[in-house]
């Protein structure tokens, strides 16, 4: 059955969503499949199982999903995973995706990357609007960033990086510092970073789904990291908000901007103003809670108008906000599933 894909008028952006808090929903993530070319020790076991190719949204059901957020208000949308640039034909995606930027609806289309593909999309990516790539690294030593990821070559990133650059995408790179693991990197981190003119944001790391690290042995609060980081350099707090979690700072002495996401020692769920939408239509309204709504049964039995009440359902389920723990008698994942599945 043909469907068509809702449409982005005036009068159904007059319908904002807005969850039972008073928050109002304008982001959208969406994880364009669970599967990855790394295996991060954080993010994932080394053994993990994929979902089947045949419950995976297709392009057109996704797109369908996108633009009926984008009808109600959504201004933001960032593709993830898993890996979303390992994804068959995904620049197909992207270009599609990128016609709500040509109308004026969305203000943004983005994505987050390991930047293993980054060299062959990065002009495509720009060709199709998007302005700036969040990428992954958690290390600059090539051994250390191998064992980190279980599969990665760093040169590989680099070189999707020094592409994206080149193709005029501002950059953000994520680090999820860990003690033990790469926290002695974090101010090299930041000098390479900042010569390169990349924001860099630190990442707590969140207890989702099973991995084969202690997430105790890791943990490592990033209050802690600010407040050395603070002996060295002058942080100066800035109001710049992404529509994300992030609270960024200018360090003075490199003129860089540096994020810091505090999920488990600062709560922010208050301004929360994103749900996330996994490979296989299921939308998650929080990170660490499992409340959600199945968008691909609602769009493929009832088309774009029960897609739409389904929209409504979702933020009447939308939590108050998540609980993330990590301590010596918390080890065990908060939610069951890993970060791929609703991406990052
Ligand atoms: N593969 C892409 C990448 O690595 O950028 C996109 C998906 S990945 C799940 C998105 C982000 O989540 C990455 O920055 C990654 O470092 C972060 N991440 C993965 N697992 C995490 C965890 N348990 N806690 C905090 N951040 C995590
Ligand atoms: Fe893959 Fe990203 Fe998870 Fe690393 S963090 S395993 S790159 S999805």
């Amino acid at each position: 059955m043909f469907m068509q894909t809702p449409a982005v008028t005036e009068a159904s952006a007059a319908r904002p969503l807005i969850d039972g808090f008073g928050r109002h929903v304008t982001y959208l993530r969406i994880s364009v499949t669970d599967r990855c070319d790394f295996r991060c020790t954080y993010c994932m076991a080394e053994e993990m199982t994929f979902l089947p190719k045949s419950e995976v949204l297709s392009f057109e059901e996704v797109d369908a999903i996108a633009s009926a957020f984008v009808a109600r208000g959504v201004t933001k949308l960032r593709l993830t995973g898993g890996e979303p640039l390992v994804r068959r034909d995904i620049m197909q995606l992207v270009e599609r995706l990128g016609r709500h930027l040509g109308s004026g609806a969305l203000s943004e289309l983005t994505l987050t990357t390991n930047g293993s593909q980054l060299a062959r999309f990065a002009g495509q990516l720009a060709a199709h609007g998007v302005r700036r790539v969040n990428v992954s690294l958690d290390s600059l030593d090539e051994k250390r960033f191998a064992a980190i990821t279980r599969r990665g070559r760093l040169g590989q990133v680099i070189e999707g990086i020094d592409a994206a650059a080149a193709a005029g995408l501002a950059v953000k790179i994520n680090m999820v510092p860990m003690k033990g693991i790469n926290d002695d990197e974090i101010e090299t981190m930041m000098a390479w970073a900042h010569a390169r003119a990349f924001g860099l944001t630190l990442i707590e790391a969140m207890p989702m789904g099973d991995v084969d690290i202690d997430r105790f042995d890791s943990h490592l609060p990033l209050s802690v990291v600010r407040d050395n980081l603070k002996q060295r350099y002058t942080l100066e707090p800035l109001p710049m908000r992404t529509g994300g979690p992030a609270r960024y700072a200018r360090v003075k002495e490199t003129g860089g901007t540096l994020g810091f996401i505090t999920p488990l020692t600062h709560n922010f769920c208050e301004s929360c103003n994103r749900v996330r939408l996994t490979a296989t239509g299921q939308l998650y309204l929080c990170l660490g809670q499992e409340d959600r709504v199945d968008l691909r049964t609602a769009w493929r039995e009832g088309g774009a108008e029960e897609l739409d009440r389904a929209l409504d359902r979702a933020m009447i389920a939308k939590p108050k906000g998540h609980d993330f723990l990590v301590d010596r008698s918390h080890r065990a994942p908060a939610v069951g599933r890993h970060m791929s599945v609703t991406g990052g």
